[in-house]
Order: C-alpha cells, then sequence, then structure tokens
C-alpha cells in the first residue's frame, strides 16, 4: 500500500464546518489525503457537541463514514474533563487546542477576540502561553498541540519567529515530548519552520492538519507536507493514529499497522 498523508484535524457541519463528514470523506478520495472529522467539542465554542450525550450522538454518526473520528477540545474548557473513558476511547484520536490562554491573576485571554489585557505586552503573553503549554502537556492526555502558533487578533500582525524565542521552542518541544503529544504543522495558522525543525529535533512527532473549514481547505496538507519534507521529516514518521496508536486507547485491542 502507498503511503498517504493523513489529514488529522478538520471540521464539518458538525461543529463549524460547511461540508458533511461524507463530502469530507470525498474531498480525501480527491486528494489523495486520509481524512479525519475533528469538529469543536468545547462549551467555549458556539457550536458542536457540548455534553457527553452530544459527544456520543457525535460519535455515532463519524462512526457510519471511513474517517477517522478526531475532536479538537478547548485547553482552557472544562468538557474535556468530564468525558467518561467509554467514550473518549470512541475516537481514533484527540486534539488539544490553546484558543486561550489562562493569566496567573485567572483572567482569561481568549485569541478570537479583540480584547487584550492593558499593560500586557506581547513578550509576557509569550511567556505565559508557554506556561501555559507546559501546563497544558502535563494534564490534558490529547494526541496532538493544534496550530500552536496561533496568536490573539492583536499579536496576529508579529511574526511569530520573532515573538518564540529559543527557550520558548525548547521549553514546548521538552513538554510535549515528555507527554508524547504532537505538533501540528497548520495548513491554516502556519508555524514558522524552526519551530518545526527543533521539536523534530527534539523527538516531537510532527503531525498534519488542514484545520479546513470548507471544500477549497479540507484534506489539503499540501503545505504542511511541503515543509516537513523540505526539512527532512520522514513520510511514514508523521503523526498516523492507525499506524503509532492514540492516546485514547482506541487502538489498545488492534495491532498498530507500521511502526
Ligand atoms: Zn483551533
Ligand atoms: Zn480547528
Amino acid at each position: 500500500m502507498t503511503w498517504q498523508p493523513v489529514d488529522c484535524h478538520a471540521h464539518s457541519t458538525l461543529s463549524d464546518g460547511a461540508l458533511t463528514v461524507a463530502q469530507i470523506v470525498q474531498r480525501g478520495t480527491h486528494l489523495g489525503v486520509r481524512p479525519s472529522v475533528s469538529d469543536h467539542i468545547s462549551r467555549d465554542v458556539a457550536v458542536g457537541p457540548r455534553d457527553p450525550d452530544a459527544v456520543a450522538r457525535y460519535l455515532d454518526e463519524l462512526e457510519q463514514h471511513p474517517v477517522l473520528r478526531g475532536g479538537e477540545f478547548c485547553w482552557h474548557d472544562s468538557l474535556w474533563r468530564e468525558l467518561p473513558k467509554e467514550l473518549i476511547r470512541r475516537f481514533t484520536h484527540r486534539i488539544g487546542s490553546l484558543h486561550a490562554v489562562i493569566l496567573p491573576d485567572g483572567r482569561v485571554v481568549h485569541s478570537f477576540s479583540r480584547r487584550f489585557p492593558d499593560g500586557l505586552s506581547a513578550e509576557s503573553y509569550m511567556d505565559i502561553l508557554i506556561d501555559n503549554l507546559e501546563r497544558f502537556a502535563r494534564e490534558m492526555p490529547v494526541d496532538v498541540l493544534a496550530h500552536p502558533t496561533l496568536l490573539p487578533l492583536s499579536l496576529r500582525d508579529r511574526p511569530t519567529d520573532e515573538l518564540w524565542t529559543d527557550a520558548h521552542e525548547e521549553r514546548a518541544a521538552t513538554a510535549l515530548g515528555t507527554a508524547g503529544i504532537a505538533l501540528e504543522v497548520s495548513a491554516r495558522y502556519r508555524p514558522h519552520e524552526r519551530l518545526i525543525r527543533r521539536a523534530a529535533e527534539a523527538g516531537v512527532r510532527i503531525s498534519l492538519g488542514s484545520d479546513g473549514h470548507s471544500a477549497e481547505q479540507v484534506a489539503d496538507v499540501s503545505w504542511p507536507l511541503a515543509l516537513t519534507r523540505s526539512i527532512g521529516i520522514r513520510d511514514v514518521d508523521l503523526y498516523d493514529p492507525c499506524a503509532h496508536g492514540s492516546r485514547t486507547g482506541h487502538f489498545d485491542s488492534v495491532q498498530p499497522r507500521r511502526s
């Protein structure tokens, strides 16, 4: 069987995407990419499953289709902490996202809000982001950290390779490596190459994600794949839940296809 990339991160009409699950499967077939559906599962997102019963119905629907069954969970929201083990096992993989960070005083800074705390410098924000990332890696049993270089709207004009210092990148790589969480190369929030190179050198597995919400985006992992190839990451080492397993326990009773 020839290798095909896996898009570990895409959204359907079950949360805020434009395509049905069946249409996502079709896009994957068309592009030669193995598709996932990883809809938002968070009480801090207006659409998508918001309680364990709704998560069960979401998985019931995905199980009707030849698609990897993921979910994108907000680190700062508590829903992921409330799901029973039997439900978690039905996911082929889970994605965690720092859509917001928690400040030392308990306030929350949302990446999609225009509000940014007065007096908080970009440099201090970055230190707090990495503190959150380290806590996330210790506490959240997911397989992938999505779009690591997502920034609050007020900082989006700043190049990420300037905001991320060597020390930030080393701390992130150590935290993810220790936890066994893969780092996503997002087609949507494109990371700078140095971060991916450093993480891969530290032994962190790398994952491809379209983070697609539309027909043009879903399953298109050409930019992330070009980046990983350009820095010498082998295709077969890119995160594939079927080959590398999952912290959900989904594959624990079945033999991995490849190692
Ligand atoms: Zn996200
Ligand atoms: Zn997403």
